[in-house]
C-alpha cells in the first residue's frame, strides 16, 4: 500500500468507528529504508512524521535530510550510550525506565530543545519490553519529575496475539492512558493498525506496508 492508500484507509476507519477525521496520525516507520525510498514513498506525499528504531540510524538520516522538514520519532529500545543521538527527535515512544527519561532530560539541556515522551506499556509477553501495569503510575510520576512532558502511552501487540487479544490489549492501554489523563496513544503497526484505530490510537506506526 502507498502512503495515500494508508491515509485513505485511516480516514475510512475513523468514520467507521465514529472518530473525528484526522484524529489518527500516521508515523511512517522508515527503519532500514534508504533515504531515496523515504523521499519517494513518504515525503513526496507530504507526510513528515518518520519513525526510526535505532538511534544511530536516526541521527545519520536526520543529518542527510536537513533539507526536508521532518518530525522524527524514536520508536526503538533506548540504550544509555545512544541517547546522545536523539537530538533531532520530537517524540520518544519507548520510555520503559525512569533513567531513560533522566538521561534524555540531561542531554536535552545541551540540545536546547527537548522531546516529549510516551511510556511503553508491557504487553504481557515474557521477556518483552515495557513498564508493568502495576508500576505505570509510579513510573509516570517519576518521569514527570524530569521536567519532560509525558504525552501518552505506547504499546506493541505480542507476535502471537490473535485479533481478540490484540484489541483487548489496545483497549486496556487506552483505558490506562485515559485514567492518567494522557492524550496520546501510539499503537498499531502494519498488521494491526485497524484494531488500534478502533481502540482509540492517535498515532499508528506503519512500516513494511508502505514500502512493499
Ligand atoms: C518496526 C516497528 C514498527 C513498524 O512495523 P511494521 O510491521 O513494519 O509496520 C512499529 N513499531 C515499532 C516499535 C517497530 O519496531
Amino acid at each position: 500500500m502507498s502512503v495515500p492508500e494508508v491515509l485513505a484507509h485511516l480516514r475510512a476507519l475513523e468514520t467507521e468507528t465514529g472518530r473525528p477525521s484526522g484524529s489518527v496520525r500516521l508515523v511512517a516507520v522508515t527503519k532500514g529504508q534508504p533515504i531515496e525510498a523515504i523521499r519517494e514513498r513518504v515525503l513526496a506525499y507530504g507526510e513528515h512524521a518518520l519513525g526510526e528504531g535505532r538511534a544511530q540510524e536516526l541521527r545519520d538520516k536526520a543529518a542527510l535530510m536537513t533539507d526536508a522538514d521532518i518530525e522524527w520519532h524514536s520508536i526503538g529500545t533506548l540504550q544509555r550510550n545512544k541517547i546522545k543521538y536523539l537530538k533531532p527527535v520530537t517524540l520518544v515512544h519507548g520510555i520503559e525506565e525512569v533513567w531513560q527519561a533522566e538521561a534524555i532530560a540531561q542531554a536535552a539541556e545541551g540540545w536546547g530543545r527537548a522531546p516529549d515522551l510516551l511510556l511503553q506499556l508491557h504487553n504481557g509477553e515474557e521477556q518483552k519490553h515495557g513498564v508493568r501495569p502495576e508500576q505505570l503510575s509510579a513510573v509516570y510520576h517519576q518521569v514527570m519529575q524530569t521536567g519532560l512532558k509525558v504525552r501518552g502511552l505506547m504499546v506493541m501487540a505480542p507476535d502471537d496475539a490473535d485479533e481478540e487479544a490484540t484489541l483487548r490489549l489496545f483497549e486496556d492501554t487506552a483505558r490506562r492512558a485515559h485514567d492518567l489523563g494522557l492524550p496520546e496513544l501510539s499503537m498499531g503497526m502494519s498488521d494491526d493498525y485497524p484494531l488500534a484505530v478502533r481502540a482509540g490510537a492517535t498515532l499508528v506506526r506503519v512500516g513494511r506496508r508502505l514500502f512493499l
